[in-house]
């Protein structure tokens, strides 16, 4: 009997009201791990509900900003105690490897603990005005309930990324988790109860994004939403947004451009362009699936690049060997799988990879594939594929290249790899990313900000910026001058 998971709302565990469920499986080895519930308008409306009475509570609204930050370093630390039954519960859930996430998680108290030293620095100043008689200055207040929309791919890492901003700032959260990884954000909520955040205060309805996912979007007590996930489902949430003039952080797509210099160290840049593409099997927003090295090194990178490809270990994703695991769910094995067919219908080769490797496990495996003889043109090179596949390209010149990695709808990373600091800074200003990499690929860290250009985001995640994200701000006037008020129509000289 596989356990059961209800939805968690003020504080408690709570069946869905139309009582229906959705199996989560293991996609190495296919087995169904647990059903969570399936939250509908009606799960959605009671979590809205119960954060919105939490927001008003004064067990949470008049808590100092210093004790909140007082309950996300506790948190930190709970999470750093359950790290290991955290990161084997993502591991089974997503398929990304159990080292990758036992990494995610060791980390992951750092976030709690970076917004909540931030807490009780959120303030105001007092602003100097024509009336030295008159007081004006001004707060950052919470927004009210905050509602968190995550994805599959690193669940607690990006779900954290929100909360602990959200609550350093004094909101209440309701999360909906990707439908393909519900369980470690349940556990996370729960664990919010034992660091002693009051009941309501972060709640969670599972379910499915047309169902649950919409109906948060769309409830009229939210406050702002916060999304991680693909471009057009961000797109369908601005337009919801828009129309009722709340707030929208949004976290979406990429094809990052990952570009080589004839002046690089070529064997850092083929492990950056290795590491780029095929770390978490191509799976992250950040993927460097657009390579472009200059003509005189090209061949040299392919090599290395395509022999290192060749070489990773597919496996099991609990193995501390395994170096690549499957594809998140049959869907997006089915995608991986067509773009690259699509890509040879449009002229490309295929020159590692291009399909399901010989494996023993029935799970959805993709083998690490490199495309070549494939430009800026092709759907392959244009459109996010969300897995193992990259694509490399020559390029003979600077302009060129910088022309080339800008021409894209998205603008969430992009690598360089050069010798020359001058290049670098030149790079680094004119690529349209929101991150640049120089000599690195992949770095992060809670503390700094990050943003997705053009169609890659709205808003800034991480960082001392994202904190604003969470609050709004308000004028206060007050007169000091007890004298008589001046009667309005007469002109004043
Ligand atoms: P997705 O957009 O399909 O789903 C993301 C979340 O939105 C899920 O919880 C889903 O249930 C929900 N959802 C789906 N339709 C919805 C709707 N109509 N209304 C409200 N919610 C809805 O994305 P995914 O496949 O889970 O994630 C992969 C995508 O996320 C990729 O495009 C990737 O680039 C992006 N991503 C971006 C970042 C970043 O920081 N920029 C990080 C990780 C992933």
């Amino acid at each position: 009997m596989t356990r059961q998971y209800e939805h968690f709302i003020n504080g408690k565990w709570a069946t869905p009201a139309e009582g229906a469920y959705f199996e989560s499986t293991n996609p190495a080895t296919l087995e169904v791990l647990y059903a969570a519930a399936r939250g509908s308008k009606a799960d959605v409306d009671t979590a809205v509900r119960a954060a919105r009475a939490a927001f008003e509570n004064p067990l949470w609204r008049d808590l100092s900003q210093t004790k909140r930050g007082h309950l996300l370093r506790k948190l930190g630390d709970l999470v750093g105690e359950h790290a290991e039954e955290l990161a084997q519960m993502e591991t089974a859930d997503n398929g990304k490897l159990l080292r990758e996430m036992r990494g995610q998680l060791a980390t992951l108290p750092e976030y709690l603990y970076y917004y909540a030293g931030l807490a009780d620095k959120v303030q105001g100043s007092q602003i100097p005005t024509m009336n030295p008689a008159v007081l004006n200055y001004t707060q950052r207040e919470p927004l009210g309930v905050v509602g968190a929309i995550t994805p599959w791919n690193s669940p607690l890492t990006l779900t954290t990324s929100k909360l602990a901003p959200a609550l350093a700032a004094g909101n209440t959260v309701v999360i909906k988790p990707s439908e393909y990884t519900s369980r470690t954000v349940l556990r996370l909520a729960e664990l919010t109860v034992e660091a002693g955040f009051p009941d309501g205060v972060v709640n969670v309805v599972t379910g499915l994004g047309a169902e649950a996912g919409a109906a948060l979007v769309d409830h009229p007590e939210i406050a702002k939403i916060s999304f991680t996930g693909s471009t057009a489902t961000g797109s369908a949430i601005a337009a919801s947004a828009a129309a009722r003039f709340i707030g929208c952080t949004l976290e979406l797509g990429g094809k990052s451009p990952n570009i080589v210099f004839e002046d690089a160290n070529i064997s850092n840049a083929a492990m950056g362009v290795v590491a780029g593409i095929f770390a978490a099997a191509g799976q992250t927003c950040i993927a460097g699936s657009r390579v472009f090295a200059h003509r005189s090194v090209y061949d040299e990178l392919l090599e290395k690049v395509s022999a290192r490809a060749k070489s990773i270990v597919i496996g099991d994703p609990r193995e501390d060997s395994t170096e690549l695991g499957p594809l998140a769910f049959a869907a997006q094995q089915e995608k991986v799988g067509s773009y690259v067919e699509l890509g040879v219908s449009e002229g490309a080769k295929v020159l590692t990879g291009g399909g399901r490797p010989e494996i023993d496990l029935p799970g959805y495996f993709y083998a690490p594939t490199v495309l070549t003889d494939v430009d800026n043109s092709m759907r392959v090179v244009r459109e996010e594929i969300f897995g193992p596949v990259a694509a490399i390209m020559p390029f003979d010149s600077e302009e060129e290249v910088l022309r080339l990695a800008n021409d894209t709808q998205y603008g969430l990373a992009a690598g360089v790899w050069t010798q020359n600091l001058a290049r670098a800074h030149r790079m680094s200003r004119r690529l349209e990313a929101g991150t640049v990499w120089v000599n690195t690929y992949r770095a992060m860290s809670p503390m700094s900000p990050r943003q997705g250009f053009k169609n890659s985001g709205v808003g800034i995640e991480h960082g001392l910026e994202s904190m604003h994200e969470y609050t709004r701000l308000k004028s206060v006037w007050i007169n000091t001058d007890e004298g008589p008020v001046a009667d309005p129509f007469v002109m004043r000289a």
